[in-house]
């Protein structure tokens, strides 16, 4: 399997991961926020997990949307697109 750079959408740290973990979440170390790693023709893309704030479906959003406010399919709440970073300790 191929190691492959990828970066996290919500603070940039560079991540050197296997191809096996594409179509896998994964949480950041550094900002620990949780994101997708897809494949997007040949290359792969990483997508922020967010969580909508009224109902909790998460949705994969990518990192060119982050700071957009959207509306829940679910439930209609409107949101901001907003990275989930876990405090740092
Ligand atoms: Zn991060
Ligand atoms: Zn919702």
């Amino acid at each position: 399997m191929n190691s492959m750079r990828v970066s996290c959408p919500c603070c940039a740290a560079a991540y050197d991961v296997d191809s096996g973990f594409v179509g896998r979440k994964l949480q950041c170390d550094r900002c620990g926020a949780k994101f997708y790693l897809e494949a997007a023709g040949d290359r792969v893309v990483t997508r922020a997990a967010i969580r909508c704030p009224g109902c909790g479906v998460e949705y994969a959003i990518e990192a060119e949307l982050l700071g957009r406010q959207a509306c829940c399919a679910d439930c209609g709440t409107e949101f901001e697109l907003a990275c989930e970073a876990a405090p740092t300790a």
